[in-house]
Parts: structure tokens; C-alpha cells; sequence
């Protein structure tokens, strides 16, 4: 843009300032620095025709007006309103290139655009808007939120709902020769810029009027977020001179966006559990609750038998109780495959793995009491893969080395469970089978049998210490 279309356009908006509708200055708030050559025209994605902006403002105005097909506006002027319009009771508006039939134009530096942006501004040199659309009540939070929760055998409510309403700003510019809509750039209530992404999803693109009563901005806030907004402004032109300032906006728009905090609590028997929200409104969704002890998150709650709350995915029964509890605290039994309490099982030496204590039964050979699938033709797994090892073998060592009369035997087999050392020694007439505690080295088995012959025979008490000396 050429610095003799800025000039242009300045002596346009002067013109505009001392037009004859007793003009307050759109934006008390705004620094009214004098203009200088570097003032520049921002550039936003988010633009419109002025006609659609002035279509809008008598939307917002509340004027009683009327459209027919071809696009002509008929407003039907307030009593008060009429002098300003040498007594008429209404006008006649359009958009195509000449009035035509109409009284007059939608054009932004036309009477009737310069009289729509003053009323728009009439009380305190803002309009007040909100996007169009957003959750307004806490009965349309609930509307948003309850569907997506179940609770089993209880309830849930709300047990805390704040909105509460927070000032984004849009400032809207006039446009340029070249490309005459006006454009809009959306301040942030902390005065940052507002991402493209986040205008669209927080409907700053769709405002309607704040109603009544409007949110109350105190001055100071409002002119703090009217020059951020002219520095934003500024940044979005195309010109790269950091020192750049935008032209003064059209309009400035308060747009009241409303930011929600709450609660929900969920209910089974005497237990609570809660899930606490927040952000804007209207971005509002559902999140799962995330259970405690089972950490899985979900939006369906449920109770065990004895009240704790959590994730209804994670609930199991107990196929020996009956008892309803968390999937986690079952155990798998090794032998039924069955879904069981731990205290219904023991843990066999053997596999390590658990099973129902009524699936248990001794060894014939360690004597241990084994997982029965570990048993085969009444041995466990570890009697029937007695391993040959050596004397020097550490483990073997040290089961000698407690009970030094092992040594007289060679040709030694061993094999060992989570609690015991089982080990077998083959002498020229006579076998010796030995089962020692791994902890304690204390001689839980002490048989002997014939040389080919698996028919062990226990040892007597004075035999045993003969043999163990
Ligand atoms: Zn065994």
C-alpha cells in the first residue's frame, strides 16, 4: 500500500470523526497518539464485507429491521432516533454498488454506517457481545457433561459450578483500497494474541449481544487489552517496521467469554469420589474419572463388595467367594484357571505359581506339597529332572558342608524348588535321597533304597544321624 492511500484513508476516518452525529470517540480507550505516516492497516485472516458488519450491527442493536429478497434492509427508526434523520420513520439500505431504490448504503463511512457504529458504541465506547452459542447455565453445563457418566447402584451430581465471564477484546479495522473488508484481531483477557484455532473454537467469529445485565471491565483493564490489541495489530501488518502503529479500529467489541469451574461427585452406598473441570464453556467435554487403585480411566463407576470405588471395567468376581472386587486382587489358579482370592490358594514350590489349596497334593518322593498338574506319576517336576552334578557343586556344597556325612556318597543328582534342595546319590548297593530346606539346610527327607529301586524308605532318627555325621 502506497503512503497516498494511507493519507486517503486517514483524511477518510477524520472525515468520519467530524461527521455530524455528535461522534464520541469510539475508543476512549485507546492511546490517542497522534497519527503519523507509519500508521498501518493489520492484517488478519479474519475478515468481512462492511455491509455484513453493518447488517450485524443492526442485529445487535436490536433495530427493528427487515430484509427482502434482493438484500434491501428497511429499519424502522425509534421515535428518538428520527430527527437524526430529518424526521424519517424509516430507511431503506443496500449494498450494490448504487442506492438505487434504497435511501442508503451499507458502506462503513456512509451516514448510515456512521450512525450504526456510533449507536453500537453509545454507552461506554465498547460494544458488548459474547460468542453466540456457549453454555450459559449451570443446567447447560449438566446438559453437556451427565450423559457421558454411569454410575452402578448410585448417583452423581454436581457439587460445584462457577461461570464466570472474562473479557476477550475484538478490535475490528477498516480495510484497504485493494481489499476493502474490514478485519478483526482478537485480544486475549491476559492481553496475548488469540490463535486462529482458538477464535473458531471459542465462537469469537459468531458474537451476539452480551444481553443484560452486561459484564462489568473497569477502564483501566479495558485499555490495558485495547493496547495490546494495537500492538497485535500492529505485528499483523504486512509493513516489517517494528515501530509501526496500527490505525485507530472501527470498533471495539468486548467479547464476554465464559470460563466454567466445577465438581462432579459420584456416589455408591456411604463412598464419594469426585472430578474436578475447568476451562471455557463452551470447549467443554466430558474427561474420565481416573479410579485410584486401579488407575484405569473411565466414565462408567462402579463399587466393590466392600465400597470402593472404581473403574466398572475393573470389576471381577471371585469364583470361589462370590465376592465382587477389583480384577486385579484375583489370582489365577494354575490348575482350574480359575478367578480366585489369593487366600483361597497357596503358592506352589515347584511352578511358583498359585492354585487353590484344594488342588494340592504331596509329592511321593520330596514329600512336598505340590500344584496336582505338576505331578506326574506322583512325582513333581523337580523329582523327575533330578540333574547329574558334581561334588563341587556350590549348591551341593553347601548342604555338605552343614551335614558333612554326605561326603562319603558320590554320583550325586540335584534339583531344587522355591523352599527345598532335593538330591540323590547312587551308591554300588544303596541309593540316599536327601530333601534340605534351601534356608535353613534343615532335613525335611532322609531315605534310602536299592540300588535300581525307587521304593524309598525314611531313615530312622539314629540311622539319620549316622548318616548325616
Ligand atoms: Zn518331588
Amino acid at each position: 500500500m502506497g503512503g497516498q492511500w494511507r493519507a486517503l484513508h486517514l483524511a477518510r476516518l477524520t472525515c468520519l470523526a467530524s461527521a455530524g452525529f455528535h461522534p464520541r470517540p469510539c475508543h476512549p480507550a485507546v492511546d490517542s497518539s497522534p497519527p503519523s505516516a507509519d500508521l498501518v492497516v493489520p492484517d488478519s485472516p479474519h475478515r468481512e464485507s462492511a455491509e455484513s458488519l453493518l447488517r450485524w450491527a443492526i442485529g445487535v442493536l436490536d433495530l427493528d429491521a427487515e430484509t427482502d429478497d434482493q438484500g434491501h434492509v428497511t429499519i424502522r427508526l425509534p421515535e428518538k432516533d428520527r430527527p437524526a434523520w430529518n424526521g424519517k420513520d424509516e430507511i431503506t439500505a443496500t449494498d450494490s454498488g448504487s442506492a438505487g431504490n434504497a435511501d442508503e448504503l451499507l458502506t462503513l463511512d456512509g451516514p448510515l454506517g456512521r450512525w450504526l457504529l456510533e449507536k453500537l458504541v453509545a454507552s461506554d465506547g465498547v460494544v458488548h457481545a459474547r460468542p453466540s452459542g456457549q453454555p450459559i447455565s449451570v443446567g447447560d453445563v449438566s446438559t453437556r457433561l451427565f450423559p457421558a457418566y454411569s454410575v452402578d447402584n448410585g448417583q452423581f451430581h454436581l457439587a460445584g459450578c462457577q461461570l464466570t465471564d472474562h473479557p476477550f477484546l475484538r478490535l475490528t479495522f477498516a480495510g484497504t483500497e485493494e481489499d476493502p473488508n474490514v478485519r478483526h484481531v482478537f485480544v486475549a483477557p491476559d492481553g496475548s494474541t488469540v490463535s486462529d484455532e482458538l477464535v473458531a473454537r471459542l465462537g469469537l467469529d459468531r458474537l451476539e449481544p452480551a444481553g443484560k445485565p452486561t459484564p462489568r471491565i473497569d477502564e483501566a483493564a479495558l485499555r490495558s487489552l485495547a493496547g495490546a490489541g494495537r500492538r497485535i495489530a500492529a505485528k499483523n501488518s504486512t509493513v516489517r517496521d517494528p515501530a509501526a502503529q496500527s490505525t485507530e479500529p472501527l470498533l471495539t467489541a468486548v467479547v464476554w467469554v465464559r470460563h466454567v469451574d466445577g465438581r462432579l461427585q459420584f456416589e455408591i452406598g456411604e463412598n464419594s469420589e469426585e472430578l474436578a473441570f475447568s476451562g471455557w464453556a463452551r470447549l467443554l467435554e466430558p474427561k474420565p474419572w481416573k479410579a485410584r487403585r486401579s488407575g484405569r480411566e473411565t466414565f462408567h463407576l462402579a463399587a466393590t463388595d466392600d465400597g470402593a470405588i472404581d473403574a466398572a471395567e475393573e470389576m471381577a468376581v471371585c469364583q470361589q467367594s462370590g465376592r465382587r472386587v477389583l480384577r486385579q486382587d484375583l489370582v489365577t489358579c494354575s490348575v482350574t484357571e480359575q478367578q480366585v482370592l489369593p487366600e483361597f490358594t497357596e503358592k506352589c514350590p515347584v511352578t511358583g505359581r498359585p492354585a487353590l489349596r484344594s488342588e494340592f497334593s504331596a509329592c511321593e518322593q520330596c514329600r512336598q506339597r505340590v500344584s496336582r498338574s505338576n505331578l506326574q506319576g506322583g512325582l513333581c517336576q523337580a523329582c523327575r529332572e533330578l540333574a547329574p552334578v558334581r561334588k563341587d557343586d556350590p549348591r551341593l556344597a553347601w548342604v555338605m558342608g552343614e551335614h558333612r556325612g554326605l561326603e562319603r556318597w558320590n554320583r550325586w543328582r540335584l534339583a531344587e524348588t522355591e523352599t527345598v534342595y532335593i538330591a540323590r546319590a547312587d551308591g554300588l548297593l544303596k541309593r540316599l535321597l536327601v530333601v534340605v530346606d534351601k534356608e535353613s539346610l534343615a532335613v525335611r527327607r532322609l531315605a534310602t533304597a536299592g540300588r535300581f529301586s525307587s521304593d524309598w524308605v525314611d531313615v530312622t532318627p539314629t540311622q539319620q544321624s549316622e548318616l548325616l555325621r
